[in-house]
């Protein structure tokens, strides 16, 4: 048995915490990589209070408009051809436009009116240096759009909004309210603004604009360094399990798994865990890691140290600190409420997003 079970309260509930945040503006729900290793068919039905859908490729926009999401579906990379840009026209998806080939596109296909392909989300380089316009060609891209019926929001990405000190968040914020202000007055008092992705909505709410683009956040997973899930009151959407299948005594001076990489130093009862790589529970993981093991006869949880190398299809547990005897079959918990993803991930030396998006199609996924 291996679990991912996804909570639609948890979600619903964080997606409120983001709307409670953001009470003025619109939010974009970011669904993108399969709802951060989610599942889009198995969170959008939680998310039907968000006012529109983000995603990476146009292969996820056509999934969630066959799932019958009717309202925005905001493409974030916008079309990589001409032809992706006919298909977002004929599916009413609101593209980016963050390069002159898409502006081509955009000048030369023109969406129906009153199509939601006729927005477009103008993306602005404030300073992350990846995708977007510069300050010349943003105001002559937005003229021309403008001039051909479109409507448009300007967007632009943080780079370090997950530390509110940074100083380039102050930059960032002030060349996209600048660019914005001109916009408006030279082009169209009616561009909307989008900044925030989950750390800016948490950390900047005076910059909140027309749209927020929540991801992280609706996952139950921290978008912020230094502040935890519980912290801002978000509430874990998954939780990954999976079972012990054998117990054993570990005999002192005796190693354990590939590499013999950690060696008990006296006799240690152990279980063998049904995960592994193979399921996308991360292999770098320190020996600090632990997981939690459920006693079902109390429901009692007990945290148990990941000892050796983790293999593909299980992982051994340290068992010497549980005070109960624990049965074959037991349930162990990877990451859910304890430890949580973003615990787990810091023992992994990545982040909450990385594990989320990694697991793999082997463990069963089902609502809970
Ligand atoms: C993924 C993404 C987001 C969401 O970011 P989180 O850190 O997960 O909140 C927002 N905006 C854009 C353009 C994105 O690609």
């Amino acid at each position: 048995m291996r679990t991912i079970t996804i909570k639609p309260e948890a979600l619903t509930h964080n997606l409120t915490q983001a709307k409670q945040r953001a009470p003025n503006a619109k939010v974009l729900a970011m669904v993108k990589a399969n709802a951060y290793g989610h599942g889009v068919a198995m969170v959008l039905p939680a998310l039907q209070q968000a006012d529109g859908i983000g995603v990476a490729t146009i292969d996820e926009a056509l999934e969630a408009r066959q799932l019958g999401w009717h309202k925005t579906i905001g493409l974030v990379e916008g079309a990589f051809s001409a032809d992706e840009w006919q298909t977002a026209i004929t599916h009413d998806i609101s593209c980016v436009i963050h390069h002159a080939p898409q502006l081509d596109w955009a000048l030369r296909l023109l969406p129906p009116t009153d199509s939601a392909a006729g927005v477009v989300w103008l993306k602005y380089n404030t300073g992350m240096n990846r995708l977007g316009f510069d300050d010349n060609a943003i105001v002559k891209a937005a003229q021309r759009l403008h001039d051909a019926g479109y409507q448009l929001i300007l967007t632009t990405h943080f780079a370090n909004a997950d530390d509110r000190s940074h100083p380039l968040n102050a930059i960032q914020i002030q060349r996209f309210s600048d660019m914005l202000n001109h916009l408006q007055s030279h082009v169209s008092p009616d561009i909307q603004g989008s900044l925030c992705n989950s750390a800016g909505l948490v950390n900047f709410p005076e910059h909140h604009n027309d749209w927020v683009r929540p991801g992280i956040m609706l996952y139950g997973s921290s978008p912020i360094i230094d502040q935890s899930a519980e912290d801002l009151n978000l509430q874990p959407a998954m939780e990954f399990c999976a079972q012990i299948m054998a117990i054993q005594t570990v005999k002192a001076g005796e190693g354990i798994g590939y590499g013999s990489r950690w060696i008990a130093q006296q006799d240690t009862k152990t279980a063998l865990v049904s995960i592994g790589y193979g399921d996308g529970y991360p292999r770098v993981i320190s020996d600090d890691a632990y997981v939690c093991v459920i006693d079902t006869t109390n429901h009692s949880s007990h945290a148990c140290p990941v000892r050796g190398r983790v293999a593909m299809d299980m992982i051994v547990i340290d068992l010497s600190a549980v005070p109960v005897d624990v049965a074959l079959d037991s349930t162990v918990v990877l990451w859910g409420s304890s430890p949580t993803v973003d615990e787990v991930a810091s023992h992994a030396g990545t982040i909450g997003y990385e594990l989320l998006c990694r697991l793999s199609q082997r463990p069963t996924r089902k609502l809970g």
